[in-house]
């Protein structure tokens, strides 16, 4: 039994700040003390009942000046565009020609993929990034190379192989045989081994036939309990080619549910074009969505409408997506900043509340995993980012104006970024310490 406390202001949501009250749905603890054990919360506690029964053998870490929030939560990244971050000039059909498919066909080469999946893992624990769900590339050899490296750091990461047989170039095609051959393999390696979860992949149906869906939709139900990922209604060039592809469907997400790709588990990137029948497809079949702002600001796809996605009579699950590599930054903070901008071009004011709860709870519960993380609570996986309010000059100064909690994590959406990402830790471990001589190191491998 192994135990460690931390000390320090905290924060963690209770229930939905779209739905109730910011008091209700956000409990805050000026000074909390965080007592951990094998890798979960134990309790959390005002500091000075908590140190009044802390034993004395327990090793305690003190961060002044912080804020301790539940990991933040990727729900939509592409680790294999990391290497073409803000390429120039296109819209999205384009932009997977010209730069997308480049890029992602240097996967087959399984050292790279080994090379770009650690790097990745590191920009996502700099940006205090601790659970993500990713795509990786066609290549089963990419996905070996991205749960390799998050087994190494304990990090619960949700990834599959893209899948795609058609329109895409011949060295990025799998078949709807062998797509579903590998993602089975891969499901039978992956899914449940330690924290790594198995997501199937299908990239978007323009690159997909009928009968790929369906036997991605056919091995989603022979394995309950894995992922389904895809893309959605980004662009109006892609949603018209989806009419053109499949012309017997009623819209671009009809052609999912009727492959059976909706439902508990599902996560569907992008949404930004939406009827009211899908929002209340989601709704329906509890499908999630990933709102992914930097994303569709940089390809200029469109602004997503959280405010009807959360509707009160039908809600639906939202994450938040950075979506690197048309996405810009790996930062949730920096990705809050935009999605409080295309909220507000909409027409709408995105709280710091709700856009925290985004990042954390919200994307936990997108995920279906609100019951092991994104809550700092006992008996959850206790992955928290602490964050600096002093990390920059100007930071430290506005702060010093800040009148509340709010106003405080406003300021962190609008002006933090990774430097204000002062430690990562992953089950109880501080993987990332933005200080420390060595950054970055891997937990003791639990017996
Ligand atoms: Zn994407």
């Amino acid at each position: 039994m192994t135990q460690r406390a931390i000390r320090a202001p905290a924060m963690t949501f209770r229930g939905d700040p779209f739905h109730l009250a910011p008091g209700e749905a956000l409990q805050y603890w000026p000074d909390a003390l965080i007592l951990i054990e094998d890798g979960k919360f134990l309790r959390i506690d005002d500091a000075e009942s908590g140190l009044a029964v802390l034993p004395g053998d327990v090793a305690l870490t003190h961060y002044p000046d912080a804020l301790i929030c539940p990991g933040f939560i990727d729900a939509h990244v592409h680790y294999p565009q990391m290497q073409m971050i803000g390429a120039f000039g296109a819209g999205l059909l384009e932009w997977l020609d010209k730069y997308t498919f480049v890029a992602e066909q240097d996967f087959a080469d399984a050292a790279h993929a080994r090379d770009v999946a650690k790097r990745f893992l590191r920009e996502l624990l700099r940006a205090g990034t601790t659970t993500a769900s990713v795509y990786c590339t066609v290549h089963p050899q990419s996905v070996d190379a991205l749960f390799e490296e998050s087994v190494r750091f304990n990090t619960r990461m949700i990834a599959g192989k893209v899948m795609m047989d058609r329109n895409a170039p011949e060295a990025l095609l799998d078949t709807a045989e062998s797509g579903y051959a590998q993602s089975k393999a891969l499901i039978e390696k992956w899914h449940g081994r330690g924290r790594q979860l198995y997501c199937i992949t299908p990239r978007f149906a323009p690159s997909s036939t009928e009968a790929q869906l369906e036997a991605a939709g056919r091995l989603w139900r022979e394995h309950p309990g894995t992922y389904v990922q895809t893309h959605l209604s980004e662009n109006q060039g892609e949603i018209e080619w989806v009419r053109q592809l499949f012309p017997e469907r009623s819209s671009y997400l009809d052609v999912y549910d009727h492959a059976g790709l909706t439902g508990p588990r599902a996560i569907f990137g992008h949404a930004v074009h939406m009827e009211e029948e899908d929002f209340a497809c989601c709704h329906r079949t509890g499908s999630a969505l990933a709102h992914c702002p930097t994303s569709n600001l940089f390809l200029g796809s469109g602004l997503f409408r959280m405010f009807d996605a959360k509707k009160v009579e039908r809600p639906v699950r939202v994450g938040l997506g950075t979506d690197i590599g048309a996405g810009t930054s790996f930062s949730q903070l920096q990705t809050l900043g935009e999605a409080y901008k295309v909220a507000k071009l909409g027409g709408h004011a995105l709280t710091a509340e709700q856009g925290f709860y985004l990042a954390t709870r919200g994307g936990a519960e997108a995920l279906r995993l609100d019951d092991r993380i994104g809550s700092l609570a006992p008996g959850y996986e206790a992955d928290f980012v602490v964050l600096d309010l002093k990390a920059t000059p100007l930071l430290e100064f506005r702060l010093s104006h800040a009148r509340d909690l709010a106003e405080t994590l406003f300021v962190l959406m609008t002006l933090g970024d990774d430097r204000a990402i002062r430690a990562t830790y992953i089950a109880g471990e501080p993987v990332y310490e933005r200080d420390r001589a060595e950054s970055f190191v891997y937990p003791e491998p639990t017996p």
